[in-house]
């Protein structure tokens, strides 16, 4: 019995996990739960359902109201940052499925690396952030970074049972997002709506945003070159708009190796909860007859510049994939709230990348200050635009 704690619960990871929880109740038991707390009915109904040992809640008047729904006995109720620090590294856990979104991920999925957790890794925000130092922390507590990430999944089974020195490199694959098709001219103008559909994956709003920018293929290219330990020019990006092939390895003497599959996150989720084993994942099968056909292209920098400034700011170092990142969280907030364009999302990356001083952070301390900083110089920008201009 493998027992689960669940960082970003009640999220579109979070929910999917606690599903393969219930396929597989002699297999898995959950220990924890953590969220924001801004749906507790959902939350009451978690806790009735899987029994969690601890619930830890981002908003303290939220685990006020889960424990006046929830009789005794209660889980333990944990409230704030700290609160979620405390359940990550909890010894209750044997793996702790890392899928807040965002910064806000990074110290409990330290603290869950740092107490020796396995851990299955969503949350690839917090690998952008703080690669190097997270990849060296787990080194040295022997800890397991399990790839969730469908891509990353994908090139986790098509490396197993290979060298490592053997790998030429490695093709992750894009949907190309809602706006493949249209003209660069036309994407200052789209709505927060026609951001929202996705055209394969149905997925949190902040990722789903991250994949019409493709932002998110340039946050993957940033999160492969630490879980595989390859060089930035060895991670490629092919466009590939059916969402089957999940990405691909290719090898020195020619061979490609790639992994597909339905899109559905069941299926890498229960790879990283098995792994090394495989079980019969409660999903649809692939059926390459009725998909017909499969076909791939160049992504386009030019129109979409995000994927162009997330290699620039892993190749530059330092602080800029932090400042990135941050830069990328604010802006995408701010659409989604409707206070700047869809084409200001890049603009006002670029922006503070130039505009930081930062110098590279040597501890998860001073990532979260360059972090917290470069949200502000963001926010900053956004107000003195709105001040100017409309969206
Ligand atoms: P989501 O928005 O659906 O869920 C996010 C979860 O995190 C929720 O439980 C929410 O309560 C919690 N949360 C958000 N902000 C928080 C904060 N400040 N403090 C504490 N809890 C907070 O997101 P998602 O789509 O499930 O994505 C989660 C992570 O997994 C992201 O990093 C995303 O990039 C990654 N991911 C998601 C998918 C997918 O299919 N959804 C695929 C690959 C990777
Ligand atoms: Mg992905």
């Amino acid at each position: 019995m493998k027992r689960v704690t669940l960082l970003g619960a009640t999220g579109s990871i979070g929910l999917r996990t606690l599903e393969l929880v219930s396929s597989f109740p002699e297999e898995f038991a959950v220990a924890g739960l953590a969220a924001r707390g801004s749906n507790v009915e959902l939350l009451v109904d978690l806790c009735r359902k899987y029994s969690p040992r601890a619930v830890a809640l981002l908003d303290p008047a939220a685990v006020d109201r889960l424990a006046a729904a929830l009789p005794a006995p209660r889980p333990e109720l944990l409230a704030g940052p700290d609160g979620l620090v405390a359940l990550a590294g909890d010894a209750d856990a044997d793996v702790v499925v890392s899928a807040l979104v965002g910064g806000a991920g990074l110290l409990p999925t330290m603290a869950a690396i740092r107490a020796g957790r396995s851990v299955a890794l969503a949350n690839k925000e917090t690998l952008v952030m703080a690669g190097r130092l997270m990849t060296a922390a787990a080194r040295a507590r022997g800890v397991r970074l399990l790839p969730v990430d469908s891509e990353h999944s994908a090139v986790f089974q098509c490396l197993q049972g290979h060298n490592r020195g053997d790998v030429h490199r490695i093709l992750l694959t894009a949907s190309g997002g809602p706006f493949r098709e249209t003209p660069k001219a036309r994407l200052g103008g789209v709505s927060v709506e026609d951001a929202l559909q996705h055209p394969t994956w149905k997925m949190g709003a902040k990722i789903t945003i991250d994949s019409a920018t493709l932002m998110n293929k340039g946050l993957e290219i940033i999160e492969a070159r630490w879980l595989f330990d390859v060089t930035p020019d060895q991670v490629q990006v092919v466009v590939h708009p059916q969402s089957i092939v999940h990405s691909m390895v290719e090898y020195l003497d020619g061979s490609v190796l790639a992994q597909l599959g339905v899109a559905d996150m069941g299926v890498p989720i229960l790879y990283a909860l098995t792994y090394p084993e495989r079980r019969p994942a409660p999903a649809a099968r692939l059926d390459l007859t009725r998909v017909g056909r499969l076909t791939f292209f160049e992504p386009d920098t030019d129109k979409f510049p995000c994927l162009r400034l997330a290699r620039a700011a892993l190749e530059d170092g330092g602080a800029a994939p932090v400042v990135l990142n941050a830069a990328n969280e604010v802006a995408v907030a701010a659409f989604l709230d409707r206070r700047i364009g869809f084409t200001e999302i890049a603009e006002l990356i670029e922006g503070a990348l130039a505009a930081s001083r930062a110098g590279d952070p040597a501890s998860i301390e001073e990532c979260v200050a360059v972090d917290v900083e470069a949200r502000r110089a963001v926010a900053g920008a956004i107000d003195t635009r709105r001040g100017g201009r409309r969206p």
